[in-house]
């Protein structure tokens, strides 16, 4: 056996540095780290060739004594935390007193350094030994200067991408950090031609057009705070979801960390927002008591642990969601009613005499009456076109005067046309309609748990696979929640009564969609049960509203206009198609060539 040996100091950062340093961007993030930890109000950062031959970071902080300089390149040597306990209330960049030391492990490392109140030395990493000599010509500060990185390890050198792909690693890097340091000054060149100047500014939303004019009048604020936690940032207007994730960015006490659970409560936030290809761009920040995250889980610290991330979740759903529904339907009534000059900025109770008119006489949601080939109710529960009718009538004393919605064009038998405030706007009727009736049915079902079912006059025999057996029983609580009746048999269900909401002819029709659905799609957890109950809900929508192809009167729709505009999610139907496509008047004259 051979014997075990305790390994060099200089192997062990070698080691350590496999986990810091995975690749030029690693160095400048701890680098701009280390000055932002340093009280720097300007830092410049200079690299060459993608940062594999070069990088330099000069900052106008603290700086450090002779003293202290060495120190620095020693592995676990920080000013940062004293004791176990400061390990839980971090709130600098830096913690873990292995960059510096990592770094000169793997490359060639120097310091250039002077306090306010001490010379300017230079110290650096000569043959495994840590020696200074006298600086020169400099203010207070630290200028790291990074060379031949990986020159040692040629095993690790051969793992780096091109020089461009690492240059495009920095600058996410150097963005991501950027962003929440706002007050901060940066300058960043490559290759010696500047590429960034980021002059500090008051508000992080300003910093965030600096670096990506494109975002301009397209960010949504979101605020939440209690005692324990203050959630803020920006997220995008959904006409500019992406389909790559280049433009999300969560901060947690100012450091950048990719955390899946704040990624699925932001996406759930924005529901049919979303495509389902689709991406949302945000930048949230959340500021939380140190001692309620854990920051040292990785050693790039670029993830952390919340102690209740359901409770994270739970409020980043829902400040998410609330702020894109109020914007989104404020946005919509400015767009098309007559108030463009004094916008307004109310919310209006969602069902109105409108509404009720509409229904008693040529609803466009075909929620009555009934259709003829249909048996009469008598299913559990009350009417639920009655039901609607009188839900409308509680809120008629709330009801502010009807918007006025300009003159509205059918044409195709599908698309409604408005013209409004410079903008001519083509909405899709169906899509429309769906997202009314969706949204109805499922404040419906919020208040009472459960829809009504309509019988069938002879009920529909229809064959089932044992699969289908199985999923039908798995789930036989949610369908008949939504006022599915059913007879089950091994090799046959007898449908009795289906939703009574639903207008197609052939009920089993949707039956079977749901089956093939059901199969699809395991439903194990909680979430999945949600998610299968939209689905549901977003199925009879579709099957009650009208179609496209279908020819509507002024009336009608007007209805849909008015019913849209008091939607929680207007732009966008259940299954996540567009509702709305919006063509600006300068769109047209620039087509026409009238303006160029
Ligand atoms: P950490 O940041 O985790 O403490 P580092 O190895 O990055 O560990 O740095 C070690 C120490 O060197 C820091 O704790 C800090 O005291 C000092 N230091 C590093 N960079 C700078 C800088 N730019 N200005 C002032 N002090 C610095
Ligand atoms: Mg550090």
């Amino acid at each position: 056996m051979t014997d075990i040996r305790l390994l060099s100091p200089d192997l062990i950062n070698k080691i350590a540095a496999g986990e810091v340093v995975e690749r030029p961007a690693s160095i400048v993030k701890e680098l701009i780290e280390n000055a932002i930890d340093a009280k720097s109000h300007n830092i410049t950062i200079k690299i060459e060739r993608g940062g594999v031959n070069f990088i330099e970071i000069s900052d106008d902080g603290i700086g450090m004594n002779e003293q202290n300089a060495k120190l620095a390149f020693v592995q676990h040597a920080t000013s940062k935390i004293y004791s176990e306990n400061d390990l839980q209330k971090i709130l600098t960049l830096g913690f873990r007193g292995e960059a510096l030391a990592s770094i000169s492990s793997i490359a060639t490392t120097t310091i250039h350094t002077k306090t306010s109140t001490t010379d300017p030395i230079l110290v650096l990493v000569r043959d495994g030994h840590i020696v200074s000599k006298p600086g020169s010509g400099r203010k207070t500060g630290t200028t790291v200067t990074v060379k031949d990185i990986f020159q040692k390890i040629p095993a690790r050198k051969k793992f780096l991408k091109s020089e461009n792909a690492e240059y495009k690693h920095i600058l996410n890097t150097f963005i991501k950090i950027t962003i929440p340091f706002h007050n901060i000054n940066f300058n960043f060149y490559n290759n010696n031609k500047l590429v960034y100047s980021l002059k500090e500014t008051k508000t992080i939303e300003q910093r965030i057009i600096q670096i990506f004019p494109i975002l301009k009048s397209k960010l949504i604020p979101v605020f939440f705070s209690d005692k324990s936690i203050n959630i803020s940032g920006y997220i995008g207007h959904p006409s500019i979801n992406r389909k790559d994730k280049s433009l999300q960015f969560v901060f947690v006490n100012s450091r950048a960390v990719s955390e899946p659970i704040i990624t699925q409560a932001i996406k759930t936030g924005y529901g049919t927002n979303l495509m389902h290809n689709q991406v949302p761009v945000y930048f949230i920040t959340i500021n939380i008591d140190p001692k309620k995250i854990d920051v040292n889980v990785h050693p790039r610290k670029n993830e952390l642990r919340f102690d209740n991330s359901q409770e994270i979740f739970r409020l980043i759903y829902n400040v998410v969601r609330e702020s894109l529904e109020k914007h989104l339907q404020i946005e919509l009534q400015n767009r098309l009613t007559n108030t463009a000059s004094t916008p307004r900025q109310e919310y209006v109770p969602e069902y109105n005499t409108h509404t009720t008119k509409s229904i008693k006489t040529s609803s466009p949601y075909n929620f009555s009456p009934i259709p003829s080939n249909k048996p009469i109710s008598y299913g559990k529960g009350l009417n639920f076109t009655k039901e609607i009718l009188l839900q409308s009538q509680e809120y008629t004393s709330l009801i502010e005067p009807e918007p006025t919605i300009g003159d509205t064009l059918q044409i195709f038998n599908t698309y409604l046309l408005v013209e409004r405030n410079g903008e001519l706007m083509v909405l899709d009727q169906h899509a429309a309609a769906e997202r009314i009736t969706y949204e109805k049915i499922k404040a419906r079902f919020q208040k009472h748990h459960s829809l009504p079912a309509q019988k069938l006059l002879i009920p529909e025999s229809i064959n089932i696979s044992k699969q289908e057996y199985l999923n039908i029983i798995e789930h036989k609580k949610i369908l008949s929640s939504i006022g599915f009746e059913f007879e089950l048999k091994p090799n046959t269900l007898l449908l009795q009564a289906v939703p009574e909401i639903i207008t197609t002819k052939n009920p089993q029709d949707y039956f079977n969609e749901i089956l093939s659905h059901l199969s699809n799609s395991g439903v194990e957890i909680e979430k999945e049960e949600i998610r299968l109950l939209n689905y549901l809900i977003s199925t009879i929508a579709c099957h009650s509203s009208i179609r496209a192809g279908q020819k509507l009167g002024s009336f009608q729709m007007k209805t849909i206009i008015n019913d849209l505009l008091k939607c929680k999610q207007p732009y966008s139907c259940p299954h996540g198609r567009p509702i709305i496509w919006i063509i600006k008047k300068g769109e047209l004259e620039k087509n026409f060539k009238r303006k160029l």
